[in-house]
């Protein structure tokens, strides 16, 4: 799972914007020529009909002059040569089909009015969207019953997250131009199968039925987890509510709980934080999550192997443990009280202390001692 959500920059890596607006000429040649070619059976079939029964013996009218019947007949000739010559290219056409380029898609008749194309990528939709209760879904070559699908299971991940955070979806700040307030899906078609991308109002995922997605061993449960990892981001978009304060929390905390909101549990025993230390022994910070606060602070050669992702695991368990009356003793209520700090401008320093009973500097310096005696608690 490679979640890229509002990295400083670096995680756009994963992200594969795909076709974009301004194509090389030569394919914008193709695709007009793909266009023609594709109305051909039509108007081949239109041509037969009119020559065909033109064509048919029968008594021509006395009173047209000569000379504009056997005009006529020309006519009537150059119209059936055009219409086999139109049905040839069009056979043409079909047997060469498979090997047309899948991903292909006329870029010109999209729409770049997304709320995703402000400062995220430049994706098109075909102004098409499916719309459930609380989301609407866009694409650019999805079905519609992908749509639908996508659709179906962001309303069943939301359910999930706003039961983890006991609130109401009417308890959501959405932006005041945003009136729909259902929260937007761009069902990608070029994206990499195994990323997301969540943005203020809505998040980015691949199209289900896209044939790079069926190729990439990809699950439907991988899928729902990734999906609901980007769901969670915008759920804690809309409770801080304001848009320039959305990222003030650190990484580490951000990423985690979106793991968390997506239930991605994944380390249980002091065995994998022990292995996870050990790894890191000689790797700057030496794989402390809390030394994360902003995306720079990843190793560089982590960054430059694209292996953020493996200390998504330990941004989940920090989480945990806050959120863990086992843990930390705090509740989700006080991560709530904290988003609400942030959208009010307080620093996230201030109000994660005032919240949780520490500073970060203390949670950092303990984190692998508070986690060792978390882990054993909780598997004993
Ligand atoms: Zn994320």
């Amino acid at each position: 799972m490679k979640p890229l959500d509002l990295p400083g920059g670096t995680g756009f890596k994963h992200f594969n914007r795909g076709t974009t607006k301004s194509l090389p000429k030569f394919r914008k040649c193709n695709l007009f020529l793909m266009i023609v070619i594709e109305s051909l059976p039509k108007i081949g079939m239109d041509l037969m009909k009119f020559s065909y029964l033109h064509l048919m013996p029968r008594p021509a009218p006395k009173r047209l002059p000569k000379l504009t019947r056997r005009v006529g007949r020309v006519d009537r000739g150059a119209a059936f040569f055009v219409a086999l010559l139109c049905l040839f290219l069009a056979s043409c056409d079909s047997m060469n089909s498979e090997s047309a380029d899948p991903d292909e898609k006329n870029t010109d008749t999209l729409l770049y009015d997304g709320t995703w194309t402000v400062g995220w990528p430049q994706l098109g939709h075909d102004g098409k969207p499916y719309e459930s209760e609380r989301f609407i879904a866009f694409s650019e070559m999805s079905s519609q019953a992908s749509r639908q699908s996508v659709a179906n299971i962001a309303e069943e991940a939301l359910d999930d997250i706003l039961s983890i955070l006991g609130v109401m979806y009417d308890e959501f700040t959405f932006l005041p131009s945003y009136t729909s307030r259902k929260i937007h899906i761009m069902a990608d078609w070029n994206q990499m199968a195994q990323s997301g991308l969540a943005y203020r109002d809505g998040f980015i995922m691949r199209a289900l039925d896209s044939p790079r997605y069926q190729s990439a061993g990809y699950t439907l449960e991988s899928y729902r987890r990734v999906l609901q990892h980007e769901l969670t981001h915008v759920t804690e978009f809309l409770l801080i509510g304001n848009p320039a304060r959305q990222q003030a929390n650190d990484v580490w905390l951000r990423e985690g709980f979106a793991n968390y909101g997506a239930r991605h549990h994944r380390i249980q025993t002091v065995d994998e934080l022990d292995a996870w230390q050990a790894k890191n022994a000689n790797v700057p910070g030496g794989g402390n999550p809390i030394g994360i606060h902003v995306w720079a602070n990843f190793p560089q050669s982590v960054i430059a192997n694209n292996t953020t992702i493996e200390y998504y695991g330990f941004f989940e368990l920090a989480s945990r443990y806050l959120l863990d009356a086992n843990g930390n003793g705090t509740t989700i209520d006080d991560l709530k009280a904290m988003y609400e700090d942030l959208g009010n401008g307080m620093l996230f320093w201030t109000s994660f202390e005032n919240r949780f009973g520490m500073t970060i500097s203390y949670y950092e310096a303990n984190w692998w001692e508070l986690m060792r005696t978390y882990l054993a608690s909780s598997q004993g």
